[in-house]
């Protein structure tokens, strides 16, 4: 086994190196060990998709009806029966096997990506093809991919509570262990399913997919939730209330109908016809489709929706609380300040480029690249460091977090260059930086004094430094341990003797808390202590950079010369310096906020950065004015619960915060009745996005564990992918809301009508297989049209829907109830009129049949928008419905017209003048709409 033996011979037991795996090796695995995946999925077959079709109740006593008339010698019946049932299922089909497609297509997009060196090349792969051997890295917020044995542990900590049920993180490190140890106490490895927390690691995989210990636990990231939404829900106690009424008003109808001489298997089809096309059974399917659909066309606009019932909340989001960094910027950074040794320094140059100079304030040459406090200042930024700057085809490129690339970058301008540094001063030891400490501190030796330093000999809970080696380094010399190091770099000369073998601690972070930590500035060439007054300078000089919407990083060093605890290196520290770094705001997401301030929606900035850069940057932004609050974590925390609710609207700016700060914010806006959509990407913003109604992981530089607890991923990590979410999410309700209102409409007419008629006249103003027929129209394409109706210009000027209130609201019901009643009565005057006119009953029929669907192709247009003209939308804005339309009227003239379709459906053909009448007569469903829509519009602007 891998954890007992020395984790030298772990690279040769796996056949791997330092450098990792070759590619073709990896290859050549991939196929001998298969996909690391765990079991799959059950997969819906299409075949499946196709049957569940006809699973209703109604369907199957169609069919069952069908068939009765086959044995009656009904043939004609029973094939158009079959045929139409057929058809419809072969329309839901494809409706839903398009949805299935948007989500299958998801999933591929959230599924899981691994970070390994393969070829001596960190890359990132997805975390499917991966195989025993390859090198893994790890850091905190990752999802292990796969079972490895550590190789490499920096405070590493890992939350394995979903296989051992421990809630507190296991520290990790790369010692053997005993052969006997149980699995669950194997600290040297890690396993598939468990979350880094905090620190970061290097693993060798032992085995993937389902070789792996815990192999039978779900896949986390890639699954795609599916639970109904609350429309759904609703919808569905909606369609069986109808469901009801409409079979006890059909059974009513179909005895009066047997009373009054009607044969008696007629009736019994006619009203299993008629029950069919009331009850709105395909409509949860249809907005499962609708929902689908709307997925996939949020897919192009870069949000992946991981929760399907999410996409309906996020049309009703009414504040928006966002990250700042990243988000809202451009997460960009370029140091253009430098505060050191007294002096305040402009930097210049731009971008990546590490080409730019250092200018003080009156003089007009640059200061000197070898200027000792500077470069101090610099090599601390560079070493404490996990960054990386690379060149790539001719262009500058940075690896890892911008903030640290902008120090990176800042020393390479007077030509340190980080990869060498790193190798003059290795890193023995590092406290990871959290969005809780605010800061980052590593250990460096100086040079000649590795070899008794490993990363391994050193942990968190035992001294790092063996008396031995300190006595043979410690410094005589009362003043700076490595005064002179900085400046020695440049001449790359080794350090002194007397310097060999010492660490010195490096750390950097929010200015606050590095000088929290420092006793001492180094000013003028000296330590000296950091009294009141200096210390009160420099935070000016933070408020300064701060107000020029700056972020502010402040730089500390100590020189070790005596064993002590990893805890309390950051103590005592020299305070070297300040850099303020820009990160220019995201042009769309200015404009994306005024889209959110029309629509009725709060933008609200959240982050970790300095209060007054924070405000600075949400003026710049357009989110902070005069009047708005902005509040720090501290002080949040000094604000009781009850009196925060109060305020909460008021605040817009929230700066300085921790991650637990964000489930608070969450909270309060909830208990107001907010619908709160929240933003995150480290590890410990799960539990806010859980809690939010909307929480939305970064999908460029989130962690594995925030995007799991998210509902929606962004793929650009930008706001702007936000703001256009939600209009798609409004627009997908709106969507769903209409071509389920057109559906009731068309129903509600064609139940009136025939109700009437057989209650008036004892007349079947439609036999079976026409109603059949005209439900299979109202339900098979149009709807398919309406909902890929795009967002109109109304839609981000409207405020937010009310979750409190339904689907289908007073507006709803008295224009579709309306448009119904009206097709009704245009059917009846057809109806009197071929009874005036004493037409046969089939003419009759035929043109009440024609009528009905003309009608419904005039009322598909009203649906498009339940605000605004058709003409105004453009009449063929929507291509599908025009489609749609065209391929109804052609088989509706072909019914009509063609032999074997009248014998069929027992229809006549239609002279012009008969045409001249109902087309008029139909066209008043989308007059009226038009009018109705008009007065409104009038009475409401
Ligand atoms: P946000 O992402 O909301 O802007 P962060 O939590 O990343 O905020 O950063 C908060 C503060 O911590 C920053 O203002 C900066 O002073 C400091 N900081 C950020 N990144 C680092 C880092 N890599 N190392 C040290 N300090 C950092
Ligand atoms: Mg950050």
């Amino acid at each position: 086994m891998h954890y007992d033996q020395e984790k030298g011979s772990v690279f040769e037991a796996l056949g791997s190196s330092e450098a990792g795996l070759s590619f073709e090796e990896a290859e050549k695995r991939l196929l001998e060990f298969g996909n690391n995946e765990l079991e799959e999925e059950e997969q819906i077959s299409v075949m499946k998709l196709f049957l569940v079709q006809f699973k209703s109740i109604l369907i199957l006593i169609l069919i069952a009806a069908a068939l009765v008339s086959a044995v009656l010698g009904e043939l004609v019946d029973a094939v158009v029966i079959m045929f139409t049932v057929f058809l419809a299922g072969v329309l839901g089909f494809f409706q839903e096997y398009r949805a299935e497609k948007a989500i299958e297509l998801l999933k591929s997009l959230t599924a899981p990506e691994a970070l390994v060196i393969r070829d001596g090349h960190d890359q990132k792969i997805p975390s499917r093809t991966l195989v025993p051997g390859d090198l893994i890295l790890l850091q905190a917020g990752d999802r292990i991919p796969a079972d490895a044995r550590l190789v490499e542990a920096f405070n590493l900590r890992v939350d394995e509570a979903a296989l051992t049920g421990e809630s507190l993180p296991v520290l990790k490190n790369t010692g053997a262990l005993p052969l006997e140890t149980p699995e669950v106490d194997r600290t040297n490895m890690v396993y598939t399913g468990t979350a880094v927390t905090y620190g970061r690691g290097k693993a060798l995989v032992t085995a993937t997919g389902m070789s792996t210990a815990f192999g039978s636990l779900a896949k986390l990231l890639g699954t795609i939730e599916r639970s109904r939404t609350p429309l759904q829900e609703s919808l569905d106690r909606f369609g069986r209330w109808i469901g009801a009424a409409t079979l006890v008003v059909v059974s009513f109808v179909a005895v009066l109908g047997i009373l009054s001489g009607f044969p008696l298997f007629d009736m019994f089809l006619w009203g299993v016809a008629l029950a069919v096309a009331a009850i709105p059974e395909a409509l949860p399917a249809v907005v499962a489709v609708g929902l689908g659909l709307g997925v996939r066309r949020m897919v192009k606009r870069n949000a992946l929706v991981r929760k399907l019932p999410s996409v309906e909340t996020l049309g009703a989001t009414n504040v928006i609380c966002s990250d700042k960094t990243g988000t809202l910027t451009q997460n960009k950074m370029t140091v253009e300040r430098v505060y050191v040794n007294g002096q305040k320094l402009k930097v210049t140059g731009s971008g990546y480029e590490p080409s730019g100079e250092f200018f003080g304030g009156g003089g007009s040459a640059p200061v000197s690249g070898d200027e000792p406090h500077l470069r101090r200042l610099l090599l601390a930024g560079a070493l404490c460091n996990d960054a990386d700057l690379v060149k790539n085809e001719g262009s500058w490129e940075i690896k890892g977090d911008p903030t640290e690339a902008a120090l990176v970058v800042a020393a390479a301008k007077v030509g340190l260059r980080k990869g060498e540094l790193e190798k003059k001063y290795p890193r023995v030891e590092e406290i990871p930086f959290s969005s809780e400490s605010k800061r980052m501190t590593t250990l460096n030796s100086t040079p000649n004094s590795v070899s008794n330093f490993t990363s391994d000999s050193v942990s968190r809970s035992t001294p790092y430094l063996t008396s031995n080696s300190v006595s043979n380094s410690v410094s005589t010399s009362t003043s700076i341990p490595n005064s002179n190091e900085a400046t020695s770099i440049s001449s790359d000369s080794s350090s002194g003797a007397g310097e060999s073998g010492r660490l010195v601690a490096y750390s950097k972070g929010a200015p606050e808390v590095i000088l929290d930590s420092c006793t001492k500035t180094f000013f003028e060439g000296v330590e000296r202590p950091l009294t009141p007054e200096l210390r009160q300078e420099i935070l000016d000089i933070v408020g300064d950079m701060g107000d020029q919407a700056l972020r502010v990083i402040a730089v500390a060093y100590r020189g070790l010369e005596e064993e002590i605890p990893l805890e309390e290196v950051e103590s005592e520290m020299v305070f070297v310096g300040l850099m303020g770094m820009r990160d220019p705001p995201r042009e769309e997401a200015k404009a994306a906020i005024r889209t959110c301030a029309s629509a009725g929606i709060k933008t609200v900035m959240i982050t970790g950065d300095h209060k007054v850069t924070a405000s600075a940057v949400a003026r710049e932004l357009g989110i902070f004015s005069e009047g708005d609050l902005a509040l720090t974590g501290t002080e949040l925390d000094r604000i009781e619960d009850n009196e925060f609710e109060d305020m909460v609207e008021q605040v817009l700016v929230y700066a300085r915060v921790y991650p637990t700060h964000k489930l608070r914010v969450v909270e309060a806006f909830k208990k107001k009745g907010y619908v709160v959509a929240m933003t995150g990407d480290g590890v410990n913003d799960a539990p806010a996005l859980k809690a939010a109604d909307m929480g939305i992981a970064m999908g460029i530089t989130g962690t594995d564990v925030s995007k799991e607890a998210a509902s929606m991923i962004l793929t650009d990590d930008n706001f702007a992918s936000i703001v256009s979410a939600v209009e798609e999410g409004r627009n997908i309700f709106k969507n769903i809301k209409n071509f389920i209102t057109y559906g009731l409409t068309t129903h509600l007419g064609e139940v009136l009508i025939v109700l009437a008629a057989v209650l008036g006249w004892q007349i079947l103003p439609l036999i079976a297989v026409q109603i059949l027929w005209i439900n299979l129209i109202t339900d098979g394409l149009p709807p398919m049209a309406l909902s890929v109706e795009p967002p109109d210009r109304g839609l981000m000027r409207q405020k937010p829907r009310n979750v409190e209130e339904g689907l289908i609201t007073r507006r709803e019901i008295t224009a579709g109830v309306g448009i119904g009643v009206l097709i009704a009565v245009q059917a009846l005057l057809v109806l009197i009129w071929a009874l005036e006119s004493g037409f046969s009953l089939e003419k009759l029929q035929t043109l009440i049949f024609t009528l009905l669907v003309l009608s419904e192709m005039f009322n598909a247009f009203n649906w498009r928008s339940d605000r605004y003209s058709v003409f105004a939308l453009g009449l063929f804005t929507n291509k599908p419905l025009i489609y749609a339309i065209g391929i109804t009227l052609i088989l509706q003239l072909l019914v009509i017209y063609t032999p074997v379709l009248q014998t069929a459906f027992r229809t006549v053909p239609l002279s012009l003048a008969e045409w001249g009448v109902i087309l008029p007569l139909a066209s008043t469903t989308l007059i009226s709409m038009e009018l109705m829509k008009f007065l409104r519009s009038r009475r409401y602007k």
